[in-house]
């Protein structure tokens, strides 16, 4: 971990953006979720984190002017869960789109506003764009900090941890169309949901791309060799490069690659078990 990336520590990473990490490290985590302060007169905190006491108390006590707004990447339970209790403490509007049905999603957080792909949030400092990024999670935004071209990803790039793909509400054929999708945004900086900033965003987002196909092809290999196959016994093979802890998450983006072969007609599904078409 990197010096900047310490629980509560407070890091100026450009003029009127701050960014203080979560106490909440782990193996999907990493240093733990990066809480981000946007302006000087007026705030907004992008991704408030899990409602963790002393975590919210540090983002009031940073805020050096009234935080405004509260903004969210997506609902996980990493993401999202203090904002109810920072608003309660500031007044602050919340801002984000509605947590979808399923396991693993914030309930709590009633946005205010809800931003649809392209709406903007203006202070007099600064402009957050909302780009919709549909993949790890279906209702996941990414917020471009106009004329600095920066974006804040969330969870759609992380830095440092492969992000992971849960379906129903997490899709492959999304992922990668959202992906591209900033791949081929102009922008100078990648400030993601969990470890430090990336520099090069397109090939950043390019390699992930790579990454997903590659891992596909290590899936089609796979059934190809198999036959008929269950997650259970794909994953051994086609995550033999990770470590047999991670498998049990693992079988969650290797099924997010079956179903999406599946959207492709390249390989189909009965009961439990997958075929090559
Ligand atoms: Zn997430």
């Amino acid at each position: 971990m990197t010096a900047g990336l310490q629980p509560g520590l407070v890091v100026e990473l450009d003029i009127g953006v701050r960014r203080i990490v979560a106490p909440n490290a782990s193996f999907m985590t990493g240093p733990g979720t990066n809480t981000y302060l946007l302006g000087n007169n007026e705030i907004a905190v992008l991704d408030p984190g899990p409602a963790i006491a002393a975590h919210i108390d540090r983002i009031v006590e940073v805020a050096t002017a009234p935080i405004r707004w509260i903004v969210v990447t997506h609902t996980h339970p990493d993401h999202s869960p203090a904002a109810r209790a920072l608003a309660e403490k500031t007044g602050a509007q919340l801002i984000g789109r509605p947590a979808p049905d399923g396991p693993q999603q914030d309930k709590s957080f009633k946005p205010q506003r809800i931003l649809e792909d392209g709406e903007e949030l203006a202070s007099d400092e600064f402009v957050l764009r909302a780009v919709h990024t549909p993949g790890h999670a279906s209702n996941h935004l990414c917020y471009e900090l106009m004329d600095r071209r920066w974006l804040f990803t969330g969870d759609h790039i992380m830095n440092g941890s492969t992000v992971v793909i849960n379906p129903p509400d997490g899709n492959m054929n999304d992922y990668l169309a959202s992906l591209r999708k900033v791949a081929a945004m102009d922008l100078c900086m990648l400030a993601p949901g969990h470890g430090e900033l990336l520099d090069e965003p397109q090939r950043a987002a390019e390699w992930i791309i790579k990454h997903r196909l590659e891992r596909e092809a290590r899936v089609i290999d796979a059934l190809a060799l198999l036959g008929t196959a269950t997650v259970e016994e794909l994953v051994e093979t086609v995550y033999a490069d990770v470590g047999a802890f991670l498998h049990r998450v693992a079988q969650r983006s290797l099924l997010a690659h079956l179903i999406k072969l599946e959207e492709d007609g390249r390989a189909q599904r009965w009961v439990d078990t997958w075929t090559l078409v």
